[in-house]
């Protein structure tokens, strides 16, 4: 059973000395428990703050620990009275190429509706997040002028087409003209700013001259300023992530202007997606209902490879080597 497990605390950028590769014998499922093999790992940017000793909304990985990852896996052998051979199981399995579970956390999911990565985004953790991010911490109204960055990764994606479906006008932000092509093409947003080769301020003044009324945000530091300074009046700025500063070795750069929040009555939020678990049925429903309807276009960026090729697939989320939601595939 090959597995990553955390060696060293980053400081700044994983490096690959970081983790060390091992295995370990595959063990038999005990009474209560079955076992699997991973089909396909999940690849997050919160995976960066799991490495960091600091109190959070998670423990960190423990130095010596198998990596944190969510996965999809096949159910080989089971004596749990929950999962049969065959079923493909959702949940927190970690970064190996088998797993041993007593079921706690994990979900059989319908591999016929949609393939096992699928749950991994649109229809699992960045779905959600999409959804609850925008519609209950970002109390979206139907109509409102809607700016996404990060807008064309796993959560950024469905966001902006969530909002797009509820009749908003969305701008997403994006690095390079291949990912703003996509979003006003494929995902009909309306507009998309390159925050690479644009001035991002002044591209916003354009494509939302009323002022922006949600601000769903990923990725923090300049682009966030360069939000805030286009509020609407009672705006919600949501805080989903802040990509653009996990491999910071110095403080967070935080908001220089947030004074515009009195300016303009609007508020910021928080959240973590986890706090709404006991919704997240209701949230893939109507995802679902969206992709079936051809409203919502699932965005995947598969890598195929082994275990081992997990450092290197990670750092293509802060490199934005990435296209939607990025997933590992086991051979
Ligand atoms: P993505 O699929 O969006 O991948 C990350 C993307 O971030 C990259 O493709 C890249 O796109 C962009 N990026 C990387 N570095 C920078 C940078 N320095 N400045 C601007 N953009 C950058 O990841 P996810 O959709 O999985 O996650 C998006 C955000 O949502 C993250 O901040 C994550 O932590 C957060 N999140 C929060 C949750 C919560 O409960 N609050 C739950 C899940 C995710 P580009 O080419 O455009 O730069």
């Amino acid at each position: 059973n090959r597995q990553i497990r955390l060696a060293a605390r980053p400081v700044g950028e994983v490096k690959p000395e970081d983790w060390e590769h091992g295995s370990e014998p595959i063990t038999e499922p005990g009474p209560g428990r079955f076992a699997g093999r991973t089909r396909v790992i999940s690849l997050d940017p919160a995976m960066r703050g799991w490495l960091d000793d600091r109190p959070s909304y998670l423990p960190p990985v423990g130095i010596g620990e198998v990596m944190r990852a969510g996965s999809v896996v096949e159910v080989t052998a089971s004596n749990h009275p929950g999962f049969q051979p065959g079923d493909h199981v959702v949940g927190t399995f970690g970064v190996q190429e088998y797993v041993v579970s007593d079921g706690r956390g994990a979900m059989k999911i319908d591999t016929s509706l949609a393939p096992p990565s699928t749950y991994l985004g649109a229809l699992g953790m960045p779905g959600m997040t999409a959804y609850f991010g925008l519609l209950d911490v970002g109390a979206l109204q139907d109509g409102e002028t809607v700016v996404v960055s990060g807008a064309a990764g796993a959560v950024g994606s469905i966001a902006g087409q969530i909002a797009k479906a509820r009749g908003c006008r969305v701008v997403g932000i994006a690095g390079g003209p291949e990912k703003c092509a996509m979003l006003t093409g494929e995902l009909g947003f309306d507009a998309a700013i390159d925050y690479r080769a644009e001035d991002v301020r002044k591209a916003l003044r354009e494509h939302a001259p009323d002022g922006i009324d949600v601000y769903f945000d990923n990725v923090g530091g300049d682009i966030l300023d360069a939000a805030l300074t286009r509020l609407a009046m009672h705006a919600r700025v949501v805080i989903c992530g802040a990509i653009s500063q996990y491999n910071n070795a110095t403080p967070v750069h935080g908001p220089s202007n947030y004074l515009s929040l009195l300016v303009r009555r609007a508020r910021m939020e928080g959240f973590v997606v986890f706090d709404y678990a006991k919704r997240y049925a209701e949230a893939a429903q109507e995802i679902s209902a969206l992709i079936g309807a051809g409203r919502v276009k699932v965005k995947e960026h598969v890598v195929r490879g082994t275990v081992d090729d997990f450092p290197a697939a990670l750092q293509m989320l802060f490199r934005g080597e990435n296209v939607g939601k990025l997933v590992l595939e086991l051979a």
